[in-house]
């Protein structure tokens, strides 16, 4: 349920509302929005008794909320949100572009890298620390090394830093080191983690689990934004049909049935959808006329001895090309507008 107050409310009145809420045994949750004051009301067990809240002094009315997903839910906000680090905004028109090694292997590496991609105009760097691998004898990432490494190409090039986290043991040091944390596909439903994403600091990038629908997808968000973390990524990275031509089916049509259910922002990875170098372009240059608020690119300096997906790691020039591909297809698509 969601209760919105008038334009003109104080915020006494809006104090007042919050206290009778959680006296009735709910819980509260001021919804941030350009337009009104609204309240969301977590944790009923049955349906709220409107008559309960409506009439009090500044409630304009109270609005049922009819997806499971509440707080992630354009019902509950209508507005888009922006994740801001820093200077760097997700969801304000221009896409961010987070472009780096699948994994972080040195800091010559990294270093190399990062220069590039921000040159092509990249704004973040990516680059796992911690590795979810299928097999326990791949690399399985530096660790703190590596998130070490990544702190460093963010002091020499300004890069905003985002890192996959795998585990609640490891959370507090990477959300230290990283400015926005990832949940990759095969945790999109470790209900622990994302409980404990929801109290980071750090805005959260979330995957798409490679089986899982829209509905279950929002609902991790959900699970993050209960706990009161409202900054959250998602990113569609591919789903796995019965395609063998590609490593996962990047889900563009969800695209557009994200957008209309959520007021988060929402990016792709073209690298981890194709899962080869030459199926990446395509998929990132249609991303961008889906008008994505990002995406996530795997580069290489040196593919054929990366440690992990250099077959899908774009070389540092392919970026480059790519990069301006992206924002002119964006521009474009802008300027045109909707049909
Ligand atoms: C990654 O981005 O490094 C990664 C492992 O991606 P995914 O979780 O989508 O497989
Ligand atoms: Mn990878």
């Amino acid at each position: 349920m969601l209760l919105v107050m008038k334009q003109n409310a104080t915020q006494d009145q809006i104090d007042d509302v919050i206290e009778r809420i959680e006296a009735a045994g709910f819980t509260a949750r001021p919804i941030p929005g350009g337009h009104r004051t609204a309240i969301g009301i977590l944790h009923n067990k049955g349906a709220v008794d409107p008559a309960r809240f409506q009439g009090l002094p500044g409630v304009k009315e109270l609005i049922p909320v009819t997806r499971p997903y509440k707080l992630v839910s354009r019902e509950t906000k209508p507005e888009n949100t922006v994740v801001r680090m820093g200077g760097v905004a997700i969801g304000e028109g221009r896409p961010v572009l987070m472009a780096g090694p699948c994994a972080v292997e040195s800091l010559e590496q990294c270093m190399a890298i990062g220069k590039s991609v921000k040159e092509s105009g990249a704004e973040m760097f990516r680059g796992g620390a911690f590795k979810p691998r299928t097999s326990p004898y791949s690399f399985q990432g530096l660790g703190e090394e590596g998130l070490k490494i990544l702190a460093a190409v963010r002091e020499e090039t300004g890069l905003k830093i985002v890192t996959e986290v795998m585990d609640n043991e490891t959370f507090d040091l990477v959300e230290e080191y990283s400015d926005m944390v990832q949940i990759g596909t095969r945790n999109m439903q470790n209900f622990a983690l994302l409980r404990r994403a929801g109290l980071a600091k750090k805005p959260v990038m979330l995957k798409r689990g490679m089986s899982a629908t829209i509905e279950e997808w929002l609902m991790a968000a959900e699970y993050i934004m209960e706990r009161g973390n409202d900054q959250i990524v998602l990113c569609e990275r591919g789903i796995r049909t019965f395609a063998m031509h590609s490593r996962n089916t990047l889900d563009l049509s969800a695209i557009t049935v994200v957008r209309k259910e959520s007021h988060l922002p929402v990016i792709t990875d073209p690298s981890h959808a194709g899962g080869h170098r030459c199926q990446v372009g395509p998929l990132a240059r249609a991303s961008a006329a889906m008008g994505v608020d990002g995406m996530m690119i795997e580069v290489h300096n040196d593919p054929a001895a990366a440690l992990s997906d250099g077959g899908q790691s774009l070389y540092p020039h392919q970026f480059s090309k790519l990069a301006q591909q992206i924002f002119d297809i964006h521009d474009l698509v802008r300027t045109q507008g909707e049909i």
